[in-house]
């Protein structure tokens, strides 16, 4: 689904991001990449969709090469791939509905979006994840009003609602506890199995990409260090990609 080859991200003051990465994320999987602090996780995930612009390689999305692309039809793939953030990145002063309304966006003019005017169904289908992440009772209150678990399972839902061919989440877990962690794990895995939405996911604990992951990428010093299913992971594998 999501390919690519030497992929390298040099910083400006000349720090490697990542080098040289080449991998195939298989459709509908759900990928963890692991790795410590300063690996490169964040570098490559972010230029899949070129938040951040990679210095050298291609990134392909399906048959779209990503990095080809400019302007509109940059807009256009970046439909297709759902962003999950560490910080949750929600408009605070905005209810849940129209936080996940906010997913919708890139399918309507601008007009249409300013002032607020959705078509039906789009409510209705966002009011419906809504309730898949267990907020319905929530549609109306300003996500400032919210628990970091709800922030987080708001943002999962604005990404679904986006309705894209992958979700890529920075660290979906870094601001909650194991229970909470849990649940959000276990939303993401849901959504990949039921809309076959491939995720790919960064998480540096390892114990939680255990649980969820059908395939894992290995990161260390920007470099791709192990590729392949949970069983083939092995300690020496863990110790060496942690080391
Ligand atoms: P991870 O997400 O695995 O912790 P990052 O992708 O954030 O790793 O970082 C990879 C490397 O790139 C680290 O050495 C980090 O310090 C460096 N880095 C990240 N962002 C920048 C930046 N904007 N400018 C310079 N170096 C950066
Ligand atoms: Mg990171």
């Amino acid at each position: 689904m999501i390919r690519t080859e030497n992929l390298t991200k040099i910083y400006e003051d000349g720090t490697v991001g990542i080098r040289e990465v080449t991998t195939d994320f298989p459709a509908g999987k759900l990928t963890s990449i692991i790795g410590p602090s300063g690996a490169g996780k964040s570098t490559l995930l972010r230029c899949f969709n070129r938040l951040i612009e990679p210095t050298s390689g291609k990134v392909f999305l399906g048959d779209t090469e990503i990095t080809a692309l400019n302007g509109k039809e940059l807009l256009k793939a970046r439909r297709r791939i759902g962003f999950i953030f560490q910080q949750f990145n929600l408009v605070d002063r905005l209810t849940v509905l129209d936080n996940v309304m906010t997913g919708r966006i890139g399918y309507h003019s601008k007009a249409r979006t300013l002032t607020g005017s959705y078509p039906k169904l789009d409510v209705e289908m966002a009011v419906a994840i809504i309730d898949e992440v267990g907020l319905k009772d929530k549609l109306y209150t300003r996500v400032d009003n919210l628990s970091g678990g709800q922030q987080q399972r708001v943002g999962i839902a604005r990404a679904v609602a986006q309705e894209p061919d992958v979700i890529l989440a920075d660290e979906p877990l870094a601001s909650l506890d194991p229970k909470l962690s849990h649940q959000i794990l276990g939303l993401l895995k849901q959504f990949n199995e039921k809309y076959g939405i491939t995720v790919i996911l960064n998480i540096h604990d390892l114990e939680f990409a255990k649980q969820y992951s059908d395939f894992v990428l290995g990161l260390r010093g920007g470099a791709k260090v192990f590729w392949g299913t949970l069983s083939e992971l092995s300690p020496e594998q863990v110790e060496y990609v942690y080391k």
